[in-house]
């Protein structure tokens, strides 16, 4: 598994600190039947299908693997999409009773979307909008929905907490040089 400079206490304060913060004030999951959790209202059979979630180096300390409620693999690296220094296995989650989970656990990857950590070519940590080619619509991305500034903020907070971490800080480097291979410079959101 690959190893991780964050301690479990510091991922602990960054879950219990994005617990206060959420993107918009107004259950967002309405709008869309929680796409992002791999359902949706009209469509809701419990089953995230393919969808899940990676957990960041060090992030799996703060789960209990007898949790009734995620579905646990291990990935190796180097057959997914990361950074060459990603050297080892990877933890990939899925939820078994989706949009239903312990909101207090929610993966980082849960917590900060719609936003995403990017590095402009200055290496300068920003945080723009998700601009992936994603299997479901996000009304918060496509229309451009306002953000709460609290949300805005705390989620760069814990980025820059996080890519203290080199293995977070490559990941954050390589969607970066990805999404402006894809599109070219994307719009900040927030400076750090
Ligand atoms: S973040 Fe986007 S996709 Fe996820 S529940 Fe909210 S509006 Fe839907
Ligand atoms: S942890 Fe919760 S918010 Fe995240 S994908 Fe699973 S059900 Fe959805």
């Amino acid at each position: 598994m690959l190893r991780s400079a964050i301690k479990k206490r510091t991922y602990e304060a960054i879950y219990r600190f994005l617990d206060k913060v959420s993107p918009v004030p107004y259950d967002c999951g309405a709008l869309c039947g929680a796409a992002c959790c791999g359902t949706s209202e009209t469509e809701f059979t419990g089953d995230t299908g393919d969808m899940g979630i990676y957990l960041l180096p060090g992030e799996d300390a703060v789960h209990d693997r007898a949790d009734d409620w995620l579905r646990w693999s291990e990935h190796d690296a180097s057959e997914y999409d990361f950074p060459a220094s990603w050297d080892g296995k990877v933890y990939f989650v899925k939820c078994k009773d989706a949009p239903r989970c312990p909101r207090d656990k929610r993966p980082i990857q849960c917590r900060t979307f719609p936003l995403e950590p990017h590095f402009t070519p200055e290496g300068e940590l920003v945080m723009v909008r998700c601009d992936w080619d994603l299997p479901y619509s996000c009304p918060l991305i496509d229309g451009e929905a306002k953000l709460s500034p609290d949300f805005i903020k705390a989620t760069g907070t814990a980025w820059k907490h996080l890519i203290r971490d080199p293995l977070i800080r490559d990941l954050v480097q390589y969607d970066s040089d990805k999404r402006r291979e894809a599109g070219g410079e994307p719009e900040v959101i927030y400076r750090i």
